[in-house]
């Protein structure tokens, strides 16, 4: 062989890193029609080879737990077996790329509309009947042609981690290299379904009642997506003002919006373009991308933020870091960083500087973005519990599109479809980074309102700590080390803290 060693890895990995990331970016921007991620692959066989894997896996082994050496090999061999399994379905993930930017679905009433803006036109669809016929052109669709591609692929990935050998189940090998609890997480979902049953009974008729005229007997998913638009809002939260509003934020607290020009916001409107906004970090921290399709309303502004966390995160990292700490770990992480900003629509102090709120109207947005908030939390619970069953194998695949359904529907009401059981997946977990993200972001936020008070967002000491003490770090460091290097009693992640911010926005 080549004689490997970890430097050359992380040099070469880190190429590798780029040439994906920049692909991606063209493609899901609009850019370029497809993705071509096979020849990338090829280039770099030796990034992805028997010979990384095992190089990785030995360092995992030799090295002492604490060290930093250990640290160093937990990141880059979940990184092996990361993209050695989307190097095994490159194939079918370009094909769902060609497939989605092309796929056009059908109403009964013969209107046609690009699949990737149908859950915006169900979103901004006044009319109960026309929503519900879209959302059943786009089930049939999904059926049909997208859950066949899902599914292959969450068999193919299953099948790939599990013939590694790491752990005796797919659950464990997870376990193992990450160090999250699945087991814990799952438990801590079902106690949080439990602890908010009562808040959400109460809430959810009244906002049905109020803004779609229905019971929640007869509430549909498709129903939720216009329900949560809350279009009634759009007027506070202008586009032309969008960007203005929350560079004016940055720069109040001491950050500049580009980092010094290395994030590039690609805000315009284009063909092909992604309707899910995303971050492109093409070489950390020196090129970032922030791509967005304005769709309108309350909810570009919440994108933005979004968007604005992990771009401004990525774009600050310590350039003397090596490979795995700028590139790699734990995306918990990034994630909280994204959703501390994002949670920023649900602070009134913020909410009346930075939009059009006004007094009058932020109580009001306020209780809607609580129950929001408790909608999306018990969503992503039930996810959770619903995809720690599929990958536990608890039920074969054909039964599994039923299970989704009656967990799903069981924590948010809202009936949900067979068809989407695989298209609303997260592979590799994701929604544990999720969850664990929303749970730090809180507790981030706890520790900014003891240092620079209530409206830190505004003070021009608190982005420069972040950056010294959060985002330079990258993400070397776990969520649960964050958590407790961060709060002043070295408090553990929980929903507890979040449980509280919806009590109180919902009693506003
Ligand atoms: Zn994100």
């Amino acid at each position: 062989m080549t004689g490997l060693t970890l430097d050359r890895l992380r040099r070469n990995g880190q190429a590798f890193t780029e040439e994906l990331s920049r692909e991606g970016y063209l493609a899901h921007s609009g850019h370029k029609s497809e993705a071509e991620y096979t020849p990338i692959y090829d280039k770099y066989a030796d990034v992805l080879g028997e010979e990384a894997l095992e190089l990785t896996l030995n360092a995992f082994k030799e090295t002492a737990k604490g060290t930093e050496e250990h640290r160093s090999a937990s990141l880059l061999l979940e990184w092996q077996l990361e993209s050695q399994a989307s190097r095994s379905l490159a194939d079918l993930d370009e094909k769902e790329i060609a497939w989605e930017s092309s796929a056009v679905i059908t109403t009964a009433e013969g209107e046609q509309i690009q699949y990737q803006a149908a859950v915006i036109e169900i979103a901004n669809e006044k009319d109960r009947k026309k929503r519900i016929a879209i959302d059943d052109a786009r089930v049939k669709l999904v059926a049909e042609e997208h859950a066949p591609l899902k599914l292959e692929r969450l068999k193919r990935e299953k099948d790939f981690i599990e013939s590694l050998g790491i752990a005796s189940t797919y659950n464990a090998a997870f376990e193992e290299i990450t160090g999250v609890s699945l087991t814990n997480l799952a438990a801590d979902c079902a106690a949080f379904l439990r602890d908010s049953q009562s808040m959400w009974d109460e809430t959810l008729p009244h906002h049905l009642k109020k803004s779609i005229g229905i019971k929640p007997s007869e509430a549909t998913r498709s129903d939720a997506l216009a329900l949560l638009r809350a279009s009634e809002y759009d007027g506070a939260f202008p586009g032309q003002h969008l960007q203005s509003s929350i560079s004016r934020q940055l720069k109040e607290m001491g950050l500049d919006p580009t980092a010094g020009g290395r994030i590039v916001y690609d805000m315009g409107e284009r063909d092909g373009k992604r309707a899910r906004a995303f971050c492109a970090p093409t070489r950390v921290p020196e090129e970032v991308y922030l791509v967005l399709r304005p769709h309108g309303g309350a909810h570009d502004y919440t994108t933005l933020l979004h968007e604005v966390g992990h771009a401004l995160h990525f774009a600050n990292v310590r350039s003397d870091y090596p490979f795995e700490y700028r590139w790699l770990g734990d995306n918990s992480v990034t994630e909280s960083y994204a959703m501390l900003m994002d949670h920023r629509m649900q602070d009134r102090g913020w909410m009346l500087r930075y939009t059009e709120i006004g007094s009058g109207n932020v109580e009001n947005f306020l209780r809607l973005a609580g129950f929001e908030e408790l909608h999306y939390l018990r969503r992503y619970c039930a996810k959770l519990i619903y995809e720690v069953q599929a990958y536990g194998g608890a039920a074969t695949w054909d039964e599994l599109p039923d299970l989704y359904v009656e967990t799903l529907t069981a924590a948010t009401t809202f009936q949900y479809r067979t068809a989407d059981a695989f298209v609303d997946f997260d592979p590799r977990y994701y929604s544990t980074r999720y969850l664990r993200a929303w749970q730090l972001q809180a507790q981030i936020n706890e520790a900014l309102v003891s240092r620079f008070n209530e409206d830190w967002y505004r003070n021009p000491s608190a982005g420069p700590w972040i950056v010294n003490e959060l985002w330079s770090e990258g993400q070397r460091e776990s969520a649960e080390e964050i958590a407790s290097r961060v709060s002043e009693k070295g408090e553990k992640l929980s929903f507890a803290p979040l449980l509280r911010n919806i009590e109180s926005l919902l009693g506003s």
